[in-house]
């Protein structure tokens, strides 16, 4: 598969902005091609366009190459330029799983792509099948969210493989909750499937959602398309060094996700021996989907006790779901405790 052929050929003949860091990379004692201010230094200087000191050592952690890494403004940066590089407005179109993560639907709006929703199984279970009957010519991109958000559930590696394989454009799997799954995860196949992209972020195993911090993992050909669209200077030096340091503790995120994983599952227990609970379901990712009889007087209660969870109530196949992220040993016991008193 030759991923060029799939950029939009406005943005394949797009000669990109050259900011000044990257007309000269290198050492100098007198710095004055970027009409800097000299004074108020380090933060007086534009930052690494491509951030080269994180991709160091997010490729050593990864065990990905520097050049199939791609970093943005939160997940949602990454997202927003696959559908500006891979998907001409008006004419094509993307397929994801539903229910999923919102993000993929309000991007293709902005991008004005039409967004084509592939429902799960009932049991949340993913049909390759299905999703390739929904994809014609136009299809760019495909979603695949695994741990998914709302359901909680990775999805079948097979069904996974079956649409990389047989779809010809990218096949975007989104691993947002992957260190809270048992799952390996799929950086380890970029090198066998070009059309592969893999979304991760430091928003939630690494404890930084403030910082906004999204990875995107691929084949060169499709990093090279992100890093010519995006904004020249996306990164900001705080959270450069901030995540530079962040890095160096992966040891204590592990501690984190380990932590939160034997959590979810007291937490899981709890709630199953709580009347108003009907279903709780498996979770690989840092939340539980539970389900109750009447999910808005559910969310209103808890609310009214300051507790507030996400009310996925009107998500397909979610009736009378609350989604429930996992917190602390002490706010899951006064979780529980309001709960059973319902
Ligand atoms: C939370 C989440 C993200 C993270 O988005 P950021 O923009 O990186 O904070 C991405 N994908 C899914 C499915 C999520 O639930």
């Amino acid at each position: 598969m030759d991923i060029r052929q799939l950029i939009r050929p406005g943005i394949r003949d797009l000669k990109p902005y050259s900011c000044a860091r990257n007309e000269f990379k290198g050492e100098a004692s007198v710095w004055l091609d970027a009409n800097e201010n000299p004074y108020n230094g380090p933060y007086n200087r534009y930052p690494d366009p491509l951030q080269e000191k994180i991709k160091a050592k997010i490729a050593r952690l990864k065990q990905v190459p520097e050049n199939c890494i791609f970093l943005g403004n939160g997940s949602d940066e990454p997202i927003d330029l696959l559908f500006r590089a891979f998907c001409e407005p008006r004419l094509d179109n993307v397929a994801a799983i539903d229910p999923t993560y919102g993000m993929y639907r309000v991007a293709a709006g902005i991008n004005d792509i039409e967004y084509r929703s592939v429902r799960l199984n009932e049991d949340f279970t993913f049909s390759s099948v299905r999703l390739l009957e929904a994809v014609d010519s136009h299809t760019r991109l495909v979603f695949l969210c695994s741990p998914n958000n709302p359901t909680g559930n990775s999805l079948d590696r097979d069904e996974i493989i079956r649409v990389i394989a047989s779809f010809p454009g990218l096949v975007v799997v989104d691993e947002a909750y992957i260190d809270f799954s048992g799952c390996p995860g799929w950086l380890s196949r970029l090198e066998k499937f070009p059309n592969l992209v893999v979304l991760q972020t430091f928003s939630k195993a690494w404890g930084s959602a403030g910082v906004r911090l999204g990875m995107a993992f691929a084949a060169p050909p499709v990093i090279d398309v992100l890093n010519r669209i995006k904004y020249p200077y996306n990164i900001n030096q705080l959270t450069q060094e901030y995540i530079g340091r962040m890095l160096d503790k992966a040891g204590k995120v592990k501690e984190w996700a380990d932590v939160l994983k034997r959590e979810r599952e007291r937490l899981a227990l709890a709630l199953t021996a709580v009347p108003v609970v009907r279903k709780v379901w498996p979770s690989d990712a840092n939340f539980l989907l539970i389900g109750v009889e009447d999910a808005d007087s559910v969310y209103r209660i808890l609310a009214d006790r300051g507790i507030i969870v996400r009310n996925r109530n009107k998500e397909a196949l979610c009736n009378g779901c609350l989604r429930i992220t996992v917190g602390t040993r002490e706010e899951n016991d006064r979780l529980i405790s309001i709960l059973s008193l319902i």
